[in-house]
């Protein structure tokens, strides 16, 4: 939909590293695990919830947040800044990365800098030795910049 390449199977890539971390399948969990890799855009606790509940009314919430919290520990899950809510997203990049969050639909993407080294650098000169870095951009994606690419319905700020 934003043009970025296909991941193959969010779903098998989510499952074959749980069972790699010991994690024996449940069905719950993997109504919910189907549920995160379909929805396609970063969620909050309780957008997931309401999703699940419409694919299986019978899985509650408590369900719901402790296979979010199993996400987040074994990395699949990734915690977005966001200035008001609570936001998750589906993450298979391993390695150090970085996202760009689209302020009109909430997409995300993953990107990288050049010269990540030079946030360490920066860090240096004040003094500090930087042990990690949490970096985020908030843009406009392409499908909300529209076709034109010119961006004429992006509300302003
Ligand atoms: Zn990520
Ligand atoms: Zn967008
Ligand atoms: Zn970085």
């Amino acid at each position: 939909m934003t043009g970025e390449p296909e991941r193959s199977n969010p779903l098998d890539l989510m499952e074959s590293a749980l069972a790699r971390q010991g994690f024996r399948h449940t069905l719950p969990r993997r109504t919910i695990l189907q549920v995160v890799a379909s929805l396609g855009h970063p969620f909050t606790p309780s957008e997931l919830t309401a999703e699940v509940a419409k694919a299986d009314p019978g899985i509650g919430r408590a369900s719901v947040f402790r296979v979010l919290q199993l996400l987040r520990t074994c990395g699949l899950v990734e915690r977005l800044h966001a200035p008001d809510a609570e936001v998750y997203t589906l993450c298979l990049t391993a390695g150090h990365h970085h996202h760009v969050t689209c302020r009109v639909c909430g997409r995300t993407e993953v990107f990288s800098l050049e010269d990540d080294g030079a946030v360490a650098r920066a860090v240096e000169r004040v003094g500090y030795s930087m042990e990690n870095h949490v970096l985020q951009a908030f843009g406009v994606c392409p499908a909300c910049r529209g076709a034109s690419g010119r961006g004429k319905d992006v509300p302003p700020l």
